[in-house]
């Protein structure tokens, strides 16, 4: 594929990754003609049930991604935590969009704090690798502070609360890393993200920003759009737009940032790919992030983001989605499953949108 060519419909699109972000970004890349090879390590993934091929495969497995490479017209990403190699090699054989400066900045929290750093503010952080540099570094930005591993962390996993009481070996051992990342906490009123779309000649399409409310550090409900001023909203857009331009990003990109009590902006983190608090796009706009993904992806105009309804989602975690059938005969409930078998505890299964007419939250 040349870049500058858009990847005509019927041309195949290669995922890295099985989950539910793939599964549906396969089935808006059929709506639009395109066919999914998924590559991941496991059988029957969320994604591979709904695409044209799999490539069942560790992330590493060098044989494999060439292959898989071979096979494909792009390849592209629905979780960012791919081994550096893989994604060079992939990219020595395939278009890959987004391309490597997105994907490094977003798998390292250190990175990735200290390029949103030169660009939008954040809260105060230092970089750890012992109890005694936590300690020191907890002395200068002070407590409570938030103690994360700069890598592989998701929906709060490996984040220890550091308070001014703190044990710094026991918090140490329960972050279970051997880099880390002490941030200020952050007094925050509520948390917002922006969702960005960006093509290969550098227009984007941003959907207004979302507050997200989190249970037990994972994203539970979505309000669409979030109720602020005009001024704090393209606040918001200003800093996803000047994010994704950073990056020189191909694709779609989440904003994640919290509102202080005091009205000020702080990004908290990144993602170069379809994100959980833009599912309510699905049901309330002309676009979804998935087709808009797809479109980006594929070098094609980007689509119309206007919402037409206000919405709300809701994540069905765990044994919630026993509720299904309750909610398959609620008329007002769009249900979205994964095809996930195991029922595990925090395990994302589905999620509903329930939509309202425009200035609903108002
Ligand atoms: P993260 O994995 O960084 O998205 O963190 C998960 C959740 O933990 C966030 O959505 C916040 O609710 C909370 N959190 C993370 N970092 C901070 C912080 N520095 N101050 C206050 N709350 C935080």
């Amino acid at each position: 594929m040349k870049n500058s060519h858009p990847l005509a419909p019927g041309s195949t699109i290669g995922i890295m990754g099985g989950g539910q972000l793939g599964r549906m970004t396969a089935l808006a890349a059929g709506q639009l003609g395109y066919k999914c090879h998924i590559f991941c390590p496991d059988e029957d993934s969320p994604a591979s049930q709904v695409s044209a091929q799999t490539t069942v495969a560790a992330y590493d497995d060098i044989d494999a991604l060439k292959s898989f490479a071979e096979q494909v017209d792009v390849v592209t990403f629905e979780f960012e935590n791919i081994p550096h190699e893989s994604v060079q090699l992939l990219a020595e054989h395939a278009v890959v969009r987004p391309g490597w400066k997105s994907l490094a900045t977003a798998q390292d929290r250190l990175v990735e704090k200290e390029f949103i750093n030169k660009i939008a503010p954040t809260t105060p952080f230092r970089r750890v690798t012992s109890p005694a540099e936590l300690e020191a570094a907890a002395d200068e930005i002070g407590r409570p502070a938030v103690l994360k591993t700069a890598r592989m962390g998701y929906d709060g996993k490996g984040q220890v609360l550091i308070a001014p009481d703190c044990d710094y070996d026991a918090a140490w051992a329960a972050m279970g890393a051997d880099i880390g990342i002490l941030e200020a906490f952050v007094d925050l009123s509520r948390e917002i993200s922006v969702i960005i779309a960006r093509s290969p000649g550098g227009g984007v399409a941003t959907y207004p920003p979302v507050e997200n409310r989190h249970v037990n550090h994972i994203l539970d409900t979505t309000i669409a759009p979030a109720v602020m001023s005009p001024e704090m909203a393209q606040e918001a857009v200003s800093i996803a737009h000047a994010i994704a331009d950073g990056l020189d990003l191909v694709g779609i990109l989440a904003v994640e940032m919290f509102v202080t009590r005091k009205g000020q902006i702080l990004v908290n983190e990144i993602a170069p790919r379809p994100h959980n608090s833009g599912h309510w796009t699905m049901d309330a706009c002309p676009t979804s992030q998935f087709e808009q993904f797809v479109r980006a992806v594929c070098g094609l105009p980007l689509g119309d983001v206007t919402p037409h309804h206000d919405a709300e989602m809701k994540n069905l975690i765990g044994s919630a989605v026993r509720g299904w059938a309750d909610l398959m005969s609620d008329a007002g409930a769009r249900l979205h499953l994964y095809g996930k078998k195991e029922i595990r505890e925090g395990r994302k299964m589905g999620h509903v949108n329930r939509i309202y007419p425009r200035g609903h939250w108002k």
